[in-house]
């Protein structure tokens, strides 16, 4: 079975890295987080000096996916949907309960979705107007005994170059370019016991779903990496990287489908938000729904499920890009029903990785794109088989380049629980 082996990757910066996003001006502005197809390049350059065949690991169905890497003195738990809001003026998660500068982020799916949405509008601490806070990543942390949530960000620096006209030895005005780069310190997104922000050693975190069956040394050509991005020779992009693998056992989704298709779910007690299985997200997220519908309310004739989208997706074929996600594309079951979504829209560039050649920018659904589905209750063998594609769709995501980082999702991301500002 393809993709049942999922590497967990570490990568530590050792000098600063170079990601470029994209060109303003004579400036290279800087990703936040390490793409997936950066990775896989580096992989792929490793394979090839041992003198492997890249179009027979690469381009098959079964390849590797290369998951994006995310800042944080550990992984994240996902990307913060777009339903995520926070305080217009003070923005950003409460990093403690006497913090004066955020007033916290909270989500609004569910508010949205059950028709309760006074609670969006406004700022709950002061009043004042909100702002979308979705797309970032974050990160659980336990503090004072309770869970609380990061948004750790790779700190840019930015550094001169000139290009020298070779003609006559002499720097030219035009070719002054600037780059951005990611320095080897990132923002905690934590205060220190003084208050001030907490940093560390930059260290990303990205998964890589493998194919069990593979012959190859994923694991041993992922240590092997000990640069990324350009710019080698100017001391640049030095890493070390760290795997952990796991292999993926399939859940037991009869309890499960049993209690959701009977309209009572029940999480089994309290877990770690990136401790949480998807059985447990799922379960969660139904409870926490119910608890905004009122008893005879006729939506409680469904159990739901979100998509959250955990990068950019590109979705759709040469005939043209799609920016809904249907149903019947995932391979649900008809009678799954989309009822609600929240999509974003940009563009994506179209790199092609180790091969290095540029392509054209193609339309895509943000990350953070939430869709919300929903399946009639009564029904215990329907409930498992969208249970078990479920889980099958965060492996394998969704559209085109899964394998460099795109169109991965999230069941239920935890975040949709967080109803309120944590404190
Ligand atoms: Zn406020």
């Amino acid at each position: 079975m393809a993709s049942d082996r999922r590497l967990k990757v570490t990568i530590q910066l050792k000098s600063p890295l170079i990601v470029t996003a994209r060109q303003v001006g004579f400036v290279g502005e800087s990703e936040t987080y390490i793409p997936g197809r950066v990775l896989r390049g580096a992989v792929a350059r490793i394979a090839a000096q041992e003198g492997k065949d890249l179009n027979r690991l690469f381009d098959r169905p079964d390849a590797p996916r290369f998951g994006h890497a995310y800042a944080g003195r550990k992984p994240p738990v996902g990307i913060l949907p777009l339903t995520a809001r926070t305080c217009k003026r003070w923005s950003g998660f409460r990093r403690d309960a006497q913090d004066d500068d955020r007033h916290g982020v909270w989500d609004t799916l569910v508010s949205q979705v059950s028709g309760d949405d006074g609670t969006e509008a406004r700022c709950p601490r002061c009043g004042q107007g909100t702002t979308p806070w979705g797309g970032r990543p974050y990160v659980a942390i336990r503090l004072g005994g309770q869970w609380r949530y990061v948004s750790p960000t790779p700190i840019t620096q930015r550094i001169g170059r000139t290009a020298v006209a070779r003609e006559r030895g002499a720097v030219a005005d035009r070719l002054l370019y600037t780059l951005e780069v990611l320095s080897q310190v990132m923002d905690r997104d934590e205060l220190e016991d003084s208050g001030e922000p907490l940093k560390a050693t930059a260290k990303f975190h990205a998964l890589v779903w493998v194919d069990g069956a593979d012959p190859w040394p994923w694991d041993r050509w992922l240590e092997s990496v000990h640069h990324l991005g350009g710019d080698r020779s100017r001391g640049l992009g030095w890493v070390t990287v760290e795997v952990e693998a796991e292999d993926y056992t399939g859940q037991n989704v009869a309890n499960a489908a049993a209690a959701l298709s009977a309209g009572t779910p029940s999480p089994p007690g309290e877990r770690a938000p990136d401790a949480m299985s998807l059985l447990d997200r799922i379960l969660a997220f139904n409870q926490v729904l119910y608890a905004f519908l009122s008893e005879g309310d006729e939506r409680r004739r469904y159990w739901y499920f979100t998509l959250d989208l955990q990068s950019d997706a590109v979705l759709g074929d040469v005939r043209g890009a799609r920016y809904q996600v249907e149903p019947a594309d995932l391979g649900l079951p008809p009678s799954v029903e989309r009822v609600w979504s929240l999509a974003g829209y940009t563009q994506t560039w179209g790199w092609s990785d180790a091969w290095g050649l540029p392509k054209p920018l193609l339309p895509a659904l943000a990350a953070g794109s939430t869709f919300l589905f929903r399946v009639p209750l009564g029904d215990k063998e329907l409930a498992r088989e969208v249970l078990e594609r479920s889980a099958l769709l965060e492996r394998e995501g969704l559209g085109q380049k899964r394998e460099e980082g795109l169109g991965w999702v999230q069941v239920c991301t935890p975040f949709h629980l967080e109803t309120e500002v944590r404190e």
